[in-house]
């Protein structure tokens, strides 16, 4: 079995240097802390281009196929450039979205425009940008969509974003007749859209069908089983309504490792068991083979990225835990006071080969719960040292806020010994930027 770039925990990149620091694309962590400030994103671009060529050999066997990158798991002008260059198209939830990848000049006919609740406004923008696909989650964005193409004499290219009834945990998954959840047209309410669409929506044109159905899987057989139960549909919708359905959006989901715990699937066995259940569903129900969209998000960005933190004072509580607080935290990274997400971390300063000690990272924000990780064993900590978090390039700047009025961390593109902002940090005058006092309230 190939493994592939999402089944590593840290950058493909990442090794200690003469000086014995961390590097990451050529570049010494401690140096980079120095020089651009603490809290840093960091993205080494050769992890993040490799997990890309993966995919792309991983389903090089089936010619229909389109990677569309889940832009949510971290959006930004610069990664978009990147991904478009390795040939991805993109997955977007927002106007935001979508005009960020405006700005980075990326050809509209690859990005689908998504999500559950998306407002008149944004659908309009969607068109008016003239994204490729747009999939519709539920009855009144059919009827808004209709109604916004025919004012603009357009017709609009659309998948149904449908709720197959598979529910996936981290580690299995269980099938259900009937799944609640907000996102999707749930399979028994499939027919009452297609009738609309093929009576009153005529600005409406459907490619197929949509569905994701979980985030970090481990788990294999999910899409073999999603695959089936699409196929299946866009048989009988053939033989009941003589529409030709011919585009899969299976979603995204596959996992990456966040801790050595982790094992998540190579995306080579994905594309060996994807593909031959296409060729079982071409044959089994006398469909065309399908075009099939992926919309991996998190195993393309989290393994290419780090964060690195200063860290300030510690406090060992009497008999109990040792806290080492850093200058970060749940603003920057929410995922573990909003999940108990693990992360694995190494002092950038220091060889893992040092006495150690097991400590609690600790947050800065005003909450107890801002705890980074957990009980880790790590050489012994000094003020000052430098901490690299892994796997942070998912889920952590596109999460982030300005809880406390901090200002959201830079980020940098490491590649070849080269480092390059891709985000500036926000400034002070960012965080007032959106201020207004009435003038009755101003000073004299
Ligand atoms: C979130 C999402 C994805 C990406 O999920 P990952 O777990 O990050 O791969 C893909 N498609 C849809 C529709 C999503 O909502």
């Amino acid at each position: 079995m190939t493994s592939s770039t999402n089944q590593l925990l840290k950058p493909i990149t990442t090794k200690y240097n003469s000086k014995g620091n961390l590097e990451i694309g050529g570049c010494d962590l401690v140096e980079l802390a120095d020089k651009f400030d603490t809290p840093l994103y960091v993205i080494d671009e050769k992890t993040l281009r490799n997990i890309c060529k993966d995919y792309k050999k991983a389903f090089a066997n089936y010619h229909k196929i389109k990677f569309m990158y889940a832009s949510k798991a971290l959006c930004t002008s610069a990664i978009s450039r990147i991904l478009e260059d390795e040939g991805f198209g993109f997955d977007t939830v927002s106007a935001g979205e979508i005009y960020t990848l405006q700005n980075a000049d990326i050809d509209m006919e690859n990005v689908l425009f998504n999500g559950n609740n998306k407002s008149y406004s944004e659908l309009e923008y969607a068109i008016d940008a003239g994204v490729g696909r747009i999939s519709v989650d539920n009855f009144i964005e059919l009827y808004f969509l209709n109604k916004i193409a025919k004012a603009k004499d357009k017709y609009v290219d659309i998948l149904l974003r449908i709720t197959p009834g598979i529910e996936c945990h981290t580690h299995e998954y269980i099938q259900t007749g009937h799944l609640d959840s907000k996102f999707g047209f749930d399979m028994t309410l499939i027919d009452n859209a297609i009738e609309l669409i093929q009576t009153k929506y005529t600005h409406l044109k459907l490619h197929g069908l949509h569905a994701h159905v979980g985030s970090q899987i481990f788990e294999t057989g999910i899409f073999p089983d999603e695959i089936e139960i699409m196929a299946s549909e866009i048989a009988r919708i053939r033989d009941e309504f003589g529409i030709n359905l011919n585009e899969i959006n299976i979603g995204g989901g596959i996992g990456v490792k966040y801790t050595t715990e982790d094992n998540p699937p190579s995306v080579y066995d994905i594309g060996d068991i994807v593909i031959k259940k296409i060729d079982e569903v071409v044959r089994k129900y006398n469909i065309e083979f399908p075009t099939l969209y992926l919309e991996p998000g998190r195993s393309i960005i989290s393994t290419s990225g780090i964060t690195l933190y200063t860290i300030g004072s510690a406090k060992q509580v009497p008999n109990g835990t040792k806290y080492v607080a850093i200058d970060g935290g749940m603003a920057d990274n929410p995922r573990p006071s909003m999940y108990q997400a693990k992360y694995d971390a190494q002092i950038a300063n220091k060889k893992d080969t040092e006495e150690t000690e097991i400590v609690t990272i600790a947050g800065r924000f005003c909450e107890s719960g801002d705890i980074l990780i957990k009980d880790i064993e790590l050489p012994k900590i000094h003020e000052r040292d430098t901490l690299c978090v892994f796997n942070t390039g998912a889920y952590n700047y596109s999460m982030a806020s300005n809880y406390n009025r901090v200002a959201k961390p830079a980020m940098i593109l490491v590649h070849d010994s080269k480092a390059e902002i891709i985000i500036n940090r926000e400034t002070l005058d960012d965080l007032v930027a959106h201020d207004v006092i009435p003038d009755r309230l101003k000073k004299e």
